[in-house]
């Protein structure tokens, strides 16, 4: 006996004298403490089938090309990373973000909606709440995502309390009632069905999430004399610093905060939320905790996640619940822990850990640094541990991008666009040009001010008599440029009869009568302000004029009236596997072919869909031209397959009758170049 209480006082005195420490702090085993073991192999491959990139790869019709790489490359090319079809550092990183859970590559099968509601006046309901956030602040933020959108579109958004609304929003944790579950802390944050009926136009938000505005915690205040003002942090009282509610100071043990930086300048103060003021959802009407309560004849004095299998706390409103089944979810302190081994409770201030008192999170014991607390007076007793707060989720930025995926919306791969998939927090947050352009495809622009300051421009405005989105600053075009001196355009094609050749924002016109010549360059952005420099493709619809660009894996109408989209190829009935749309040949006057890399469908400009039976092999059909051609056009009767500075010319029998220089036989240059 004499030599362990020895013991035990040398261990002491080794902790509490700091000559004695190892330069390295002590590092403890916590229990439940689970490391995620995933290989980077199979993170990517579980990564690329979520969001729908190696699933396509089997369904668009080849299988031979189908590998992982290839997924990687379009997956890089969504993300804005760098294409090089391997599993490299930034990409990895980039799976490991926090994201939506809609699928980057649409998978018609899960995700089936209609484009649009076809009413401008869409309702929704709040199902329920999380218990992160105090109800008002949720109400709030949700009717902030909605404006989002509203302000830009001829859309309304009212409010339903009962009954079936077009957009029903809920909370959930894992699997919470459709094929979707979600999966724990970060990774996916929600996700949000395309317009229809039934679960259509619905969104859903991962409750294992910690929902905040997005820059920590937002706790807003209860009775007190602050009129419901949010929490100051950190605040003093009494010459201490606070930086979460404290019960300091009370003996009812009800958590409250000062709503300026010093409260015994001002005086003004709040409660935060808690158990002890009332509970969320349930039966009980808001009723606050009882404690003790009984439940299943075991008695409590805590909220608990006994008897629930999807990991809310709760509590008995009455003393007895086994008897009166009165119940309500907690709401979450803003002190609430995640992970370790009692997610969800709240810190215990002070705690003692290895002998010494803790009055704030820390990060003693672990080797991370992550910041944790113990959620009982004492962690050498009890071991209840769990990590400190973070920022958390911003439920209105999360919101509007899932609403835009209720109204109808795709992801964009542009990083600074709402609609992309990957979750960053913005302060002053606002509309991209491509969000605005993709909501009001489908539903036209608002009556209200543009919410949008006017760009100043140097040329004088004029009314615009049509729906014509403003013109950007037009490209200046180098008259020198000399499309002789190109070896390779981006895109050849008939429009108003002229070839038209595009090269970076210019365009050329070859007349196909007459013979004056090749007229340009002009520039790309002042006749079709709405396109990206780069076109790949682009063709006429031969009965109605409309003009069909291609760039990338959107697409864009100029009509008489004016331009539609950008939108998805999908909305062609292409499979977004498909990275570029290459060349497009008329078929007679309401069918067009569209090429991609190795393949073609037939499209029906009358009923916009593609036609059964297809892709087919481009080697296939039209053998004896390359197989990886970047133009292919109509001219003269004939159809041209370009690569590089060459053309294969073929008959309207499919035989290859001429290959030659696009320079001189469709440019006309002269042979000085
Ligand atoms: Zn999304
Ligand atoms: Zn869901």
């Amino acid at each position: 006996m004499r030599c362990c209480a020895l013991a035990v006082c040398l261990v002491l005195v080794i902790v509490q004298d700091g000559w004695s420490l190892p330069l390295r702090s002590i590092s403890v085993t916590f229990p439940g403490d689970i490391l995620k073991n995933v290989t980077d192999t199979d993170l990517a491959e579980t990564y690329l089938k979520r969001f729908g990139y190696l699933d396509k790869m089997h369904r668009s019709g080849f299988q031979s090309m189908v590998s992982t790489a290839k997924a990687l490359k379009m997956m890089q090319r969504q993300m804005g990373l760098k294409e090089t079809g391997k599993l490299d550092k930034s990409t990895l990183e980039a799976m490991k973000q926090p994201r939506c859970g809609v699928p980057d590559v649409a998978n018609y099968q899960t995700f089936e909606g209609d484009l649009k509601w076809d009413h401008n006046d869409v309702t929704y309901r709040t199902l329920n709440y999380s218990p992160d956030m105090e109800s008002s602040l949720i109400d709030d933020a949700f009717a902030r995502a909605f404006k989002v959108w509203s302000d830009v579109t001829p859309l309304t958004f009212t409010r339903l309390y009962e009954g079936t609304a077009d957009i029903m929003i809920s909370f959930g944790k894992a699997d919470h009632g459709d094929p979707y579950p979600f999966d724990g802390r970060n990774g996916l944050l929600a996700h949000a069905y395309p317009p229809g009926e039934g679960v259509q136009g619905d969104a859903h938000f991962d409750d294992d999430e910690h929902w905040t505005l997005g820059n920590g915690p937002a706790v807003k205040t209860l009775y007190g004399n602050a009129d419901g003002a949010m929490c100051h942090f950190p605040f003093t009282f009494e010459g201490k610093s606070y930086t979460s509610c404290t019960t300091d100071g009370r003996t009812d043990n009800l958590p409250w905060c000062a709503t300026t930086a010093d409260y015994s300048r001002d005086g003004k103060y709040g409660f935060c939320p808690s158990e002890l003021l009332y509970t969320v959802g349930g039966n009980a009407d808001g009723a606050k905790c009882v404690f003790p309560f009984v439940f299943l004849e075991k008695e409590y004095d805590s909220c608990t996640k006994e008897g629930r299998s999807d990991g809310y706390r709760w509590c008995a409103t009455t003393a007895n619940f086994d008897q009166d089944q009165k119940y309500g979810f907690c709401p979450s302190r803003d002190t609430a822990v995640f992970g370790g081994n009692s997610e969800g409770e709240p810190c215990h201030f002070p705690f003692v850990f290895l002998g010494k008192e803790y009055d704030s999170c820390t990060s003693e014991g672990r080797e991370d640094g992550k910041l944790w607390c113990s959620t009982t007076d004492n962690y050498d007793e009890d071991a209840k541990w769990g990590f400190c707060d973070d920022e958390g989720y911003s439920l209105f930025l999360v919101a509007a991008h899932e609403f835009g995926h209720a109204l109808g919306l795709d992801h964009s791969n542009i990083r600074e666009a709402l609609m992309y998939p990957m979750y960053t927090y913005v302060e002053d947050f606002s509309l991209h040009k491509d969000d605005i352009e993709g909501i009001q495809y489908l539903y036209g622009r608002g009556t209200g001010p543009d919410p949008t300051p006017p760009q100043p421009t140097s040329t004088t405005t004029t009314p615009n008599p049509t729906e014509e989105p403003e013109p950007t600053t037009p490209q200046p075009v180098d008259p020198t440029r000399d499309a002789c001196k190109l070896t390779k355009f981006d895109t050849i094609t008939m429009i108003e009869n002229e070839l038209h050749f595009f090269e970076n924002g210019n365009y050329w016109k070859m007349p196909s009568r007459g013979d004056g010549g090749l007229k340009g360059p002009f520039s790309l952005s002042e006749r079709w302000p709405a396109l990206p420099a780069v076109i790949d493709s682009a063709f006429e619809d031969l009965l109605t004029k409309n003009m069909y660009f291609f760039s990338g894996n959107r697409f864009w109408v100029y009509t008489k009236e004016g331009v539609l989209g950008p939108r998805s190829i999908e909305k062609l009935g292409l499979p977004t596997s498909i990275q570029k749309v290459e060349g497009a040949l008329q078929r007679g006057k309401g069918k067009v072919l569209l090429f991609t890399e190795e393949s073609f469908w037939k499209f029906d400009l009358k009923s916009q869909k593609m036609d059964k039976g297809y892709p087919k092999s481009t080697d296939y059909v039209f053998g004896g031209v390359p197989n990886d051609a970047h133009d292919v056009f109509q001219y003269k009767g004939h159809m041209y397959f370009c690569r590089d500075s060459f053309y294969w010319r073929m008959n309207s029998r499919r035989q290859v009758d001429r290959v030659g220089y696009v320079k001189y036989d469709l440019l006309k240059c002269s042979d000085s170049y």
